[in-house]
């Protein structure tokens, strides 16, 4: 048989098993292990996971549940512990494993968790499902994801990174001060707040030209409505009277009104918030992506490129709105004789870009990157970012005011990080608009 030849699995017990497959070696805490085996008495949150990850053989380790009360994350779970189940458990340990070390193992502790992320949706062959969640704040989980994976944030990066797709699944509104999203929704009187509004007709009194709801107009002894402004009756629809509306009137107030305003109630703080008003949160079923898939594969996040480092910030320009702006620039500054510098900084984000010791330009660094851009750039400025290059363009700056600049941002990159970054600046200043064209081309 198969599993008999396959190395023994060693399973970390929590719980009571009296007979364990023969290929199962069983370990107690704190000694390696390759899977988790539960029975029903055991409790398996967040930090227990991530504390079991420091004797796992890897943190995707499986886990499989004997018993009541399964967790909607646990890879397997079974009624009872009678061999059967113990049987079928470890054979699909045996298969899950083998899938989990064929994963890439990590290469920076940086992309650990989007790693395991990956890893979990490759070895688990599943995707990330959206559920409501009542009692979660957010409304909404992953549930069947383990806890340690299932953030809406590590998705959210993935998917920006190309390494998940995704399908839009729901919106959901957040409270203003406790951003729960467990909201009452209702109509409110726009004068009183209150939420007793009854809806009713507006009556229109054709020879007065009164018009009101209709619980304003009092009824006759013959069951005619009577006009509360000129007291005659109202006989016939359409002749004497017609009803071109209804409005909500509020129980509270008397307040007549066709636009009464909605407002989410917070059912965790009460505080109230105008609908249109609230935050909103989009959420989406992933799954890998092919770059994904290949990411997990080998272990490695890629760098984020500056396209995308960038995207979103105000000062970068596509590259229709770079030449336009440059041109117009250049030429505002030689008719009027004003000063105007171009600047290139050049980021080598991989082995074989640098040459030195300093650090490859990764992710975070780019992130910093962007951050101190927002604080040092001035509202004239804007820049074009492609490759691993970003073309500056200050307008009334001069060069003594550009190497302040390039100071400030070596200054700040300098305390940001620990190491390094390897980059480097050119001054562009004295070139044509279709030298600084040719520049941005090569890398384009
Ligand atoms: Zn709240
Ligand atoms: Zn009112
Ligand atoms: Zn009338």
């Amino acid at each position: 048989m198969q599993l008999a030849q396959a190395a023994p699995l060693n399973v970390l017990a929590m719980g009571t098993f009296d007979q364990l497959p023969v290929n199962v070696h069983c370990v107690t805490k704190g000694q390696k292990f390759s899977a988790v085996f539960c029975d029903e008495t055991t409790s398996l949150g967040f930090e227990e996971l991530v504390r079991l990850r420091g004797d796992a053989a890897h943190d995707l380790f499986p886990i499989y549940w004997f018993g009541e009360g399964a967790p909607p994350y646990v890879d397997a779970s079974y009624p009872d512990s009678r061999p059967q189940s113990l049987h079928e458990a470890t054979r699909d340990a045996y298969a899950k494993i083998a899938r989990i070390e064929n994963l890439g193992r990590k290469q920076v502790e940086e992309d650990r968790e989007l790693l395991n992320l990956l890893g979990y949706l490759v070895s688990r062959k599943c995707e990330a499902v959206p559920r409501w969640a009542p009692n979660n704040k957010r409304l909404v989980e992953y549930t069947e994801l383990r806890p340690e994976f299932s953030s809406r944030s590590l998705l959210m990066q993935l998917y920006r990174k190309g390494l998940l797709e995704r399908d839009f699944w729901r919106k959901t509104h957040q409270c203003s001060k406790c951003n729960s999203s467990r909201l009452n929704v209702a109509e409110h009187c726009p004068d009183c707040k209150s939420t007793d509004l009854v809806e009713m007709d507006i009556v229109h009194h054709f020879s007065c030209g009164h018009q009101g709801p209709q619980d304003a107009f009092q009824l006759s002894a013959g069951g005619r409505m009577i006009c509360p402004s000129c007291e005659q009756n109202l006989d016939h629809f359409g002749v004497d009277y017609d009803k071109p509306g209804r409005v909500q009137v509020c129980q509270n107030c008397r307040a007549v009104t066709e636009n009464p305003i909605t407002i989410f109630e917070c059912l965790d703080c009460a505080t109230l918030t105008l609908s249109d008003e609230a935050i909103q949160r989009d959420w989406y079923r992933f799954r890998l992506s092919a770059a994904g898939q290949e990411a997990a594969m080998l272990g490695q996040i890629p760098v984020t490129s500056l396209e995308n480092a960038f995207g979103g910030f105000e000062p970068s320009k596509d590259y229709a709105t770079f030449t336009a702006l440059l041109d117009n620039g250049l030429n505002t500054a030689q008719r009027y004789d004003r000063p105007f510098s171009v600047a290139v900084m050049r980021l080598a984000s991989d082995e074989n870009d640098r040459d030195g010791p300093n650090v490859a330009f990764g992710t975070a660094m780019r992130k910093t990157l962007v951050k101190l851009l927002r604080e040092i750039l001035r509202d004239s400025d804007f820049l074009y970012a492609a490759g691993n290059q970003i073309v500056f363009v200050f307008p009334e700056t001069d060069a003594e005011e550009l190497q302040s600049i390039v100071d400030r941002i070596e200054a700040r990159l300098l305390t940001d990080v620990t190491e390094r970054p390897d980059y480097s600046f050119e001054d562009w200043s004295g070139r044509t608009f279709r030298d600084i064209l040719q520049g941005v081309r090569v890398v384009r």
